[in-house]
């Protein structure tokens, strides 16, 4: 039976049906949000933070196409700081600790008062096709909510699977149930499946832990907001940082056969960037010790995540595990580490639109698509969300590409390379990484938003406004003048020197800087320091384009090639590039490599 008609019917209300809901009921279609449990709308299912290397840079993207993830980690963020603020401007990338139930209770609060969007508790069986087309969606009960476009935003939960220590049973995450109708139903309709596992681990009891024993890790001084509608967030708590030790290390060797993945329970290709501990310990035989994080997991909680010991180990190993690292001897475990394998699409089955090539109207976003990690399903969700609504209503579609985004980047490694692990975004899958930051989003992305409807006129002003400020600096810096060692040189060249402090420039123009937001100056420092490597970067894409052909001959040795990664190395021993063209379509293959490999050819002629 029919219950509801719609437009738009987003399935799961996880980090990528967030955005994709969000963003679809903005531009006009009328959406239906269908989700298990509306107590976990937005959920952070493994670690209570948002950003980081790549991630941050996302957040930033999608705030500055009017998506929700930054300006609500905003909100709930307890903990913030920028992380590589040593090194250059162009890698530096915000990160923030959060309250998870806060999160979760104001992203509930914010999609309830959407005008074109309903919330409906349900769980999704199956997608109704006519004609090839998308039709619907049916739910547990029978009932059916017909639509012109659907998405499935379902994370790990088609078919989800847990194990702890040798004990497996269904789950869609920690006493949540699996999608496992609805897993069966996209094989019926013939979507080609890869099993994948990720892992999470103990959440400790913060009273039970001797805090003096591990080192402090502060927010930032000054804490930096993601999104250009926040004006100032606040630092809430203190992180801190341990390591493991040999005797941790003797009880997890010994303990092996008891893990899941080496006990040959499972299945699954595992995420490589976010390895168990007992996998780090088996492949990094040599190193004595591994850091972990303690972060709390809010503020009205006890709850504290430790960052860096995911296991599927037996609980009772786990205990034995913590008793041997000083400061967590009696600390009390909250909720037992676990993995979990579960079902996704293979992603070259979708189009850049996030719509499956199979049937019209149906959308796949977040880690259903291959991926991990929040940030990676936000912005998908986004994509999804508007295009889908796009659709809809007879528009063209919204595409990003490998050039103005790291959204677009990810979507074009996905679609072109589809997986065969869990995908990871991370700066270096970039080829034009210079002009991909996290101070610049703004200017690569409102002008396209706005055109869709992400953002409105005063929302679209605003940011404008603020572009043009702080591209006036840039310009009157590129011109003005001052004595340096006896000769006059511009601003803009004495910050391509060496030794040269952005600090110096600063202070000279303290007025001009006055109304500018930290990331707007990192922008004047980025456009003026970086201009000589983006030139030289953009020539580098352009040869590497004309290369396609360029045959790798058969004697070719990935071992003779310094400053490739164990990934790629291992990656190209499977696939056996047979030319450059070949190369770069291999799922993980970064342009860094592709460009490394290419020289070492040339070189050998
Ligand atoms: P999710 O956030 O999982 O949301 C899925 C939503 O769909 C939920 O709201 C669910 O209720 C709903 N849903 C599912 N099926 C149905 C249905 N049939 N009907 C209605 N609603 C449905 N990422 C990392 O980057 N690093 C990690 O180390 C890491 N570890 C993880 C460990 C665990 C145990 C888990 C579960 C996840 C981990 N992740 C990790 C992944 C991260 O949580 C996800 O990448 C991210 O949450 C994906 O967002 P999503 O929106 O695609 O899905």
């Amino acid at each position: 039976m029919i219950i509801k008609e719609t437009d738009v019917v987003v399935v799961g209300a996880g980090h990528a049906g967030i955005e994709a809901s969000y963003a679809a009921q903005k531009i006009g279609a009328k959406t239906v949000l269908i989700t298990m449990n509306l107590e976990t709308i937005g959920q952070m299912s493994c670690n209570p933070a948002i950003g980081g290397q790549a991630k941050g840079q996302v957040v930033k993207e999608i705030d500055a196409m009017g998506g929700v993830m930054g300006f609500m980690a905003d909100r709930a963020g307890i903990h913030f700081k920028i992380l590589n603020s040593s090194k250059g401007v162009a890698v530096r990338a915000p990160r923030a600790q959060e309250d998870k139930a806060l999160y979760r209770s104001l992203m509930k609060s914010f999609l309830e008062k959407q005008e074109n969007l309903e919330i409906y508790q349900g769980i999704v069986t199956g997608i109704e096709i006519k004609d090839g087309k998308v039709f619907g969606v049916r739910l547990k009960d029978d009932s059916i909510i017909k639509a012109k476009a659907v998405i499935l935003t379902t994370g790990t939960f088609l078919n989800g699977l847990i194990h702890i220590g040798m004990k497996s049973y269904p789950s869609g995450r920690a006493n949540e149930p699996a999608s496992t109708e609805l897993s069966e139903n996209l094989k019926n309709l013939g979507f080609e499946i890869i099993r994948l596992k990720t892992g999470t681990p103990m959440r400790l009891k913060k009273d039970s832990i001797d805090w003096e024993k591990f080192e402090k890790q502060p927010g930032d001084r000054k804490p930096r907001p993601f999104s250009w509608r926040t004006e100032k967030v606040r630092n809430k708590i203190i992180c801190y940082i341990g390591r493991t030790n040999k005797k941790v290390h003797e009880i997890i060797q010994r303990n092996l056969t008891l893990a899941p993945l080496y006990a040959g329970k499972i299945e699954g290709i595992g995420i490589r960037y976010c390895p168990s501990i007992e996998d780090k310990i088996v492949k990094f035989k040599d190193k004595e010790s591994h850091v972990f994080y303690l972060e709390p997991e809010g503020i009205n909680t006890e709850e504290i995540y430790v960052n860096g010991l995911s296991t599927s180990l037996p609980v009772e190993i786990q205990r034995k595990m913590l008793e041997s690292i000083p400061g967590l001897e009696e600390s009390i475990i909250m909720r037992p580490a676990y993995a979990i394998e579960y079902d996704a699409i293979k992603p070259h089955q979708i189009k850049e639109t996030l719509e499956t090539r199979l049937y019209e109207g149906l959308y796949t976003a977040g880690q259903i698509n291959g991926t991990s990690g929040y940030e990676e399903a936000a912005g998908q969700g986004l994509v999804a969300g508007i295009n889908a609504a796009l659709k809809v209503l007879g528009k063209k579609p919204f595409i990003l590409s490998r050039r103005d985004s790291l959204i677009g980047v990810m979507i074009d490694d996905l679609i072109t390379r589809s997986i065969d692990e869990p995908y990871r975004l991370f700066t270096s899958r970039a080829e034009y990484r210079l002009l991909l930051r996290a101070d610049n989003a703004k200017q690569r992305l409102s002008q396209k938003a706005f055109s869709v409807g992400m953002l409105d006129e005063d929302e679209y002003r605003e940011i404008q406004e603020r572009i043009e400020t702080a591209e006036k600096l840039v310009l009157f810096l590129n011109k003005e003048k001052f004595k340096y060692k006896g000769r006059r040189i511009t601003y803009s060249k004495y910050l391509k020197m060496p030794k040269a402090t952005f600090e110096k420039v600063k202070r000279a123009f303290k007025e001009k800087f006055k109304d500018l937001r930290e990331d707007e100056r990192d922008f004047v420092e980025a456009e003026l320091k970086y201009e000589g490597y983006i030139k030289k970067m953009l020539n580098e894409v352009e040869r590497i384009e004309k290369e396609e052909n360029t045959k790798i001959p058969e004697s070719f040795d990935i071992e003779e090639v310094n400053g490739i990664s164990i990934e790629i190395r291992e990656k190209v021993k499977k696939y056996k590039p047979k030319k450059i063209g070949d190369l770069k379509k291999i799922p993980g293959i970064t342009p860094a490599a592709v460009s490394l490999i290419l020289l070492h050819i040339k070189r050998k002629g």
